[in-house]
């Protein structure tokens, strides 16, 4: 394979080598550069992994049938009650109504659903050909609205209008106009909203049960495991807490300007960021009794997870990472992770990080790092051969690459089925590190497909074939 550097030109501000003494900089928070296959997915993708777990909406897609293969499936969110977000409707626009416009089909499909479901919401997601056709999907929600007496919102998600950073922002646009107004309140508790959490496997029931502990209401998380009244009674909480930085600073600052509730960043991967956050929040709150409940959790569960860590750390001690995930906040929380257990971070990558986010990256990582923004397989390739990283960290579109290279994976992404949040992922992250990088099939895949495959006459085969 060829070793030299598939970097195309205009992609080249988008990487950065790590070195300490020149005060270089990266570029980032701009849409992908055509033809370099970003990982990336588009605007509606963004706005659809953000809004689905609102568990008792109806998630309508207007546009044709294969927009709507991002399901619930990709964001595999677990609910305490309702089922309704874990199918997917779609108006299936075929070619006579993209002609004709496809308003019609989609005040049909309103109908159909509110007969046959009665959602209090439906959330109606704008998809590329919308944009380009230009229905009016703001004037048939409003009619919608009214004459069913129900919230239809408008998610203005055309794919092609940005990337999926803009998904984001159209789905927290479609959370604040579901938001209620602020009610005068004699709650003596201190109670929050814990945004950017999607439950994934059920993570936040396990950060719920923490604040539960230690006296701390949540009043929703946003929007993991959500209901429509939840949201709709947010701004009557007295702080936001926010987890998935990339996907939900934008609403906390709206939140702060609408209702006046302050915000504040937390992490909980990792031992360290899961304690520093706890203790945080009970600082936030100003309460004694919580502070105190919280140091003794805190001092509970940091030594019992230490103890397990220990087990498993001569055996990862002088591994190297490759970090590509989806925003700065989870990558900055992953290379402290990994360095709680040993192993260095030699690649890191974001999809949507911003600029202080990199500035945090390069000062945590060492000397002859490379920081990717908006990667795509091609680079991955070469600084993984490169950096001779042990181990990829990412999403499903990263882990055929990690195979193929022969390297152990670590799935971040929306689809796992473990929890890798609080104390309880500290442990179970570390399990897996050590499964997937211990594994022996390693050994045969190396023997068989790696180092000297590109020698192979099926793969030279392969090659001329491009
Ligand atoms: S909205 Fe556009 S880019 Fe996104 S899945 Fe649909 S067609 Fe593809």
């Amino acid at each position: 394979m060829s070793k030299d550097p598939i970097i195309l030109e205009d992609r080249k501000s988008f990487v950065l080598l790590n070195e300490k003494k020149q005060n270089n900089t990266i570029d980032c928070e701009k849409d992908s550069v055509s033809g370099a296959v970003s990982q990336r997915a588009c605007v509606y993708c963004g706005a659809r992994v953000v809004l689905n777990p609102v568990t008792d909406a109806v998630h309508l897609i207007h546009g044709p049938i294969g927009c709507s293969s991002y399901t619930w499936d990709i964001r595999g969110s677990l609910s305490s009650d309702e089922e309704n977000y874990r199918n997917s409707y779609s108006t299936d626009l075929q070619e006579e109504n993209i002609i004709f416009g496809g308003e019609k089909k989609l005040e049909a499909a309103i109908d159909e659903i509110v007969e046959t479901l009665s959602p209090k919401v439906i959330f109606v997601y704008a998809t590329c050909v919308v944009g380009v056709i230009g229905d009016d999907l703001v004037g048939v929600s409003k009619k919608k609205s009214k004459e069913h007496n129900i919230k239809v919102i408008t998610v203005q998600s055309s794919g092609f209008a940005g990337n999926k950073k803009d998904g984001y922002k159209a789905a927290c646009h479609a959370l604040l106009s579901l938001m209620g107004e602020k009610k005068k309140s004699d709650e003596k508790d201190f109670v929050i909203n814990y945004l950017g959490d999607f439950n994934l496997a059920g993570e936040a029931w396990i950060i719920k049960k923490y604040l539960k502990e230690i006296g701390v209401k949540t009043n929703v998380v946003m929007t993991g495991d959500s209901t429509c009244d939840q949201i709709e009674n947010a701004g009557n909480s007295q702080y936001n807490i926010v987890q998935c930085a990339g996907s939900m600073t934008y609403l906390a600052k709206q939140m702060q300007m609408k209702y006046n509730i302050p915000f504040e960043q937390v992490s909980f991967f990792g031992v360290t960021d899961t304690a520093n956050s706890i203790e945080k929040i009970a600082l936030l709150s100003g309460d004694e009794a919580i502070m105190e409940k919280a140091k003794a959790l805190i001092a509970r569960e940091v030594d019992k997870t230490n103890a397990i860590l220990d087990q498993f750390m001569k055996r990862l001690r002088g591994k190297k990472v490759a970090i590509y995930v989806g925003g700065g906040f989870k990558a900055i929380s992953l290379i402290k992770q990994f360095r709680d257990i040993g192993i260095e971070s030699v690649i890191v990558g974001t999809q949507t990080g911003k600029k202080e986010e990199y500035k945090k990256i390069r000062d945590l990582t060492d000397e002859g790092t490379i920081i990717l923004d908006d990667t795509n397989p091609s680079e991955l390739e070469y600084f993984i051969k490169q950096t001779g990283a042990d181990i990829l960290v990412g999403g499903v579109k990263e882990r055929p690459l990690a195979y193929k290279l022969g390297l152990a994976f670590i799935d971040h992404n929306h689809e796992r089925k473990h929890p890798l949040c609080g104390f309880v992922g500290a442990v179970n992250f570390i399990k897996e590190v050590d499964l997937t990088v211990n594994s022996p099939v390693w050994t045969f895949i190396n023997e068989q497909g790696g180092e000297g495959y590109e020698q192979k006459e099926l793969y030279q085969l392969e090659r001329q074939s491009l």
